[in-house]
C-alpha cells in the first residue's frame, strides 16, 4: 500500500514539473524566438527536477527492500485459502466414543437450521485435547470431510510474531477469509502457542493475538455456520478465557490408543500390504504408542521386509525396527510388562479415589494423566483436600503393593504440592489465615495418611481394578461399580 502511494506521488510530481517547464517556455518566448537569457534558468529547473525525482526514486526503493516489517505486512495481506478435505470418519481407526461425538457435531454443521428452529445454540468452538500423534488433525479433517465444509488450517505457532499486532492481524485475516465462506471449519493446531495463559510471561504480542482470537470467536453473527477447532496436548496452560462458554466450550479428550484400538490402527495401515503375522501380538507389545508412531512402525517394517527381499512383512521385521521407530519419543510412556503392572496399580488407586470421592469420569486409560476434569469455578476445601489425596494415592499404592516408590508418581506429587500450597497461601484454608510452610506440610501429611488407610482397607478390590485395567488398558465407571459392589 505504502509503495503504491509513493509511486503515485512520484508520477504526479513529474507531470507537474513538465507543465511548469512548458509554461515558462510559453510565457518567455515570442512566437518564433526564444529569449536566450532564459536558457540558464530553464537548465537550472531541469537539473533540480532531476535531483528531486532521484530522491523520490530512492525513497520508493528503500521502502520496498530494506524494511523487513513492510515485507511482513505484504505477506499478511494475502488471502488465506481453504481446501476441501477428503478424509472421512472411516479413515480414522478406533476411537469409537470420539466418533460418536463427532457424528453429532457433523449433524449440527450439515443441518444447522434443524437445531436453530428448536432453539438450540450451535457450538462454536471444539477443543481436541490429547498427546501428539493420536489423530487430532485427522479428526478435524474428518469433520470437514464429512460435513463438506471448506477447511482452513493454521498452526498456532504461525501467529507468533516479533512485532506487536502482527499475530492479531493474522488471526483477523484467517477469520475474515472464513467468514466470506459463510460455512467453514477453522482448525488451529497447537493452539497453546497463542492461547497460553496471559500474565505468566509478559508478552504484549501474544496477549494481543489471544485477545483478537477471543474477539473473533465472540463476533460471529448468528447466521454464520463457522466452527473453530483447536488442538492442544496441554489444556492446563490455556487461558481460562478461551475455555469459557461460547468459546471452546466443547472438549473432546483423545487418549493414546488402547490395545484393541492399536490392533485396528495396525490393521488399517497394513490393509494394502502383504503380511504374515499375528497383529494382536504387535498390539500387545506396543503399549504407549501413538497412532502416528504405529503408522511409522508399519512403514518401517515394510521397508525392512522389502530390503531383505521377502514377499510379506513378518513379526521379525516389526521387532527389528521397534527401537529406531521409538527414537526421540518420550520414554516414560512406553512400558514393558513389569512397568505396566506398576502403572496399572498406580492408576487403579487413583480411579478408586475418584470414584469414592464422587468425581465425574466415564472411562480411564492406563496412561491417562488427568483422570478428572478439575476446572470449575468454586471449589470447597473438602473437594481440594480430596483432590490432594487423589494425587497422592498412586504413590501410596506403589508402597502398598510393591513396597517401593517409583518415578511414575512424579507429576502427581508435584500437583499435590502445588495444590496444598495454593490451599494454604491463596485460599487461606490452612489452620491459620496467615500462610505458613508448616500448614502446607501438615496438609500433605494428613492427606497421605488418610489415603493410605483408605487404600489398605480396600486392597483386594483395587487389585481387581488393576487386573481389569491391565487386561483392557482402560476401565469404565461401570466396571468399577461392578467390582466395588
Ligand atoms: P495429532 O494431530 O494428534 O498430532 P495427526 O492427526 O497428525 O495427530 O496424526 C498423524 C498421523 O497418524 C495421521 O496422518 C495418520 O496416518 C496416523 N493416525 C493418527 N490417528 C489415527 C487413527 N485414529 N487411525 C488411523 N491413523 C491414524
Amino acid at each position: 500500500m505504502q509503495d503504491y502511494n509513493l509511486k503515485r506521488v512520484f508520477y504526479i510530481f513529474a507531470v507537474l514539473m513538465l507543465l511548469v517547464i512548458s509554461y515558462i517556455f510559453y510565457t518567455q518566448s515570442d512566437l518564433n524566438r526564444v529569449d536566450t537569457n532564459m536558457v540558464p534558468i530553464v537548465i537550472m529547473i531541469l537539473i533540480s527536477a532531476f535531483v528531486v525525482l532521484l530522491f523520490f526514486d530512492y525513497l520508493f526503493k528503500s521502502s520496498n527492500f530494506t524494511s523487513k516489517k513492510a515485507v511482513e505486512i505484504a505477506n499478511i495481506n494475502s488471502i488465506i485459502t481453504p481446501y476441501k478435505s477428503d478424509i472421512t470418519l472411516s479413515d480414522v481407526a478406533g476411537l469409537e466414543d470420539v466418533k460418536e461425538d463427532i457424528k453429532e457435531i457433523v449433524d449440527f454443521l450439515k443441518e444447522p437450521g434443524k437445531y436453530r428452529d428448536f432453539g438450540i445454540k450451535l457450538p462454536k468452538g471444539l477443543l481436541l485435547v490429547g498427546p501428539p500423534g493420536v489423530g487430532k488433525t485427522m479428526i478435524a479433517k474428518a469433520i470437514a470431510g464429512e460435513s463438506g465444509l471448506p477447511f482452513f488450517y493454521q498452526s498456532g505457532a504461525s501467529f507468533v510474531h516479533v512485532y506487536v499486532g502482527m499475530g492479531a492481524k493474522r488471526v483477523k485475516e484467517l477469520f475474515d477469509s472464513a467468514k466470506k465462506q459463510k460455512s467453514a471449519i477453522i482448525f488451529i493446531d497447537e493452539i497453546d502457542a497463542v492461547g497460553k495463559s496471559r500474565g505468566d510471561t509478559n508478552s504484549d504480542e501474544r496477549d494481543a493475538t489471544l485477545n483478537q482470537l477471543l474477539v473473533e470467536m465472540d463476533g460471529f453473527d448468528k447466521e454464520s455456520n463457522i466452527m473453530v477447532i483447536g488442538a492442544t496436548n496441554q489444556i492446563e496452560v490455556l487461558d481460562e478465557a478461551l475455555l469459557r462458554a461460547g468459546r471452546f466450550d466443547r472438549r473432546i479428550y483423545i487418549p493414546l490408543p488402547n490395545i484393541k484400538e492399536r490392533e485396528e490402527i495396525l490393521k488399517l495401515h497394513l490393509k494394502k500390504k502383504n503380511y504374515h503375522l499375528d497383529i494382536n501380538r504387535l498390539a500387545l507389545i506396543s503399549t504407549g504408542y501413538s497412532s502416528a508412531t504405529l503408522a511409522t512402525w508399519v512403514n518401517e517394517a515394510a521397508i525392512k521386509a522389502l530390503k531383505r527381499g521377502a514377499k510379506s512383512i513378518e513379526f521379525e521385521d516389526f521387532d527389528s525396527v521397534k527401537e529406531s521407530v521409538m527414537v526421540g519419543k518420550k520414554r516414560e510412556m512406553i512400558l514393558d510388562d513389569g512397568e505396566k503392572k506398576i502403572q496399572s496399580s498406580y492408576q487403579s488407586a487413583k480411579i478408586f479415589c475418584a470414584y469414592r470421592f464422587g468425581y465425574d469420569f466415564d472411562k480411564v486409560t492406563l496412561l491417562q494423566k488427568d483422570i478428572v476434569d478439575t476446572k470449575s469455578n468454586f471449589q470447597s476445601k473438602q473437594y481440594l483436600f480430596n483432590l490432594i489425596k487423589l494425587y497422592l494415592s498412586g504413590d501410596e499404592a506403589n508402597k502398598i503393593f510393591f513396597d517401593e516408590s517409583y518415578t511414575n508418581a512424579k507429576d502427581d506429587i508435584k500437583k499435590a504440592r502445588e495444590l496444598a500450597k495454593n490451599v494454604v497461601d491463596e485460599y487461606g484454608m490452612g489452620e491459620s489465615i496467615i500462610p505458613s510452610g508448616t500448614d502446607i506440610a501438615q496438609l500433605l501429611h494428613t492427606a497421605q495418611a488418610e489415603v493410605n488407610l483408605m487404600l489398605k482397607k480396600d486392597k483386594q478390590k483395587i487389585r481387581k481394578i488393576s487386573e481389569k485395567l491391565l487386561e483392557k488398558e482402560f476401565i469404565t465407571k461401570e466396571d468399577i461399580k461392578e467390582i466395588l459392589n
